[in-house]
């Protein structure tokens, strides 16, 4: 079969919602959590524009490579193909390791810095469902959700920061001195 390394834009929302989807989360119960967190700070947002910047987020190449690999190393060390003292060190879920932390950073910085605050909002008070992924990544059921409990939570602060700055976006262009540019790729 012909090897592939890019794709378009729609076919890596399709396989990241797949890949989801496979791992138990639902692209909604993503967006609530971005809806919870920004709608704290402003009333000119609705669960739709939260759906929106959830599918936009899942559309770009640096967040499929990331949930893709991330993923990938949960199904791994869930069927035990990781071998060496790291699987159980992903196994175990142990608060040290940190990569799978690295990886949401990334991920939710996408929009702004203030997206890894977020991320850090969310990483700490494990809202919905980054709390169900990451007990059942803990319980005796061989579940591991390392990498997805931080792939999802990251997803969801880079969808409230996305919202954020359209709101932000949209005020600034209220300005009659405002003048729009052009851009090549849709971000
Ligand atoms: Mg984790």
């Amino acid at each position: 079969m012909e090897k592939r390394t890019l794709f378009s834009r729609s076919e890596m929302l399709q396989m990241n919602s797949e890949r989801l989807k496979e791992r138990g989360v639902k692209i909604e119960e993503i967006a609530e959590v971005a809806y919870a967190q920004q709608s704290k700070w402003t009333d000119v947002i609705s669960r739709q524009d939260c759906i929106d910047s959830v599918e936009k987020i899942l559309s770009l190449r640096d967040t499929f490579h990331i949930l893709q690999l991330g993923a990938e190393i949960d199904r791994l060390t869930e069927t035990g193909e990781i071998k060496g003292p790291i699987r159980d060190v992903l196994n175990a879920d142990l608060g040290l390791f940190g990569i799978d932390e690295l990886f949401g950073l990334e991920l939710a910085g996408i929009y702004g810095t203030i997206g890894k605050t977020n991320f850090g909002d969310i990483d700490v008070n494990k809202p919905e469902v980054i709390e169900r992924l990451n007990t059942a990544g803990k319980g005796d059921k061989k579940e591991c959700h390392t990498f997805m409990d931080d792939i999802v939570g990251a997803i969801a602060a880079a969808a409230s920061t996305r919202v954020a700055q359209i709101i932000n976006e949209t005020e600034a262009r209220k300005d009659p001195r405002y003048k729009e540019i052009k851009l090549d790729f849709d971000v």
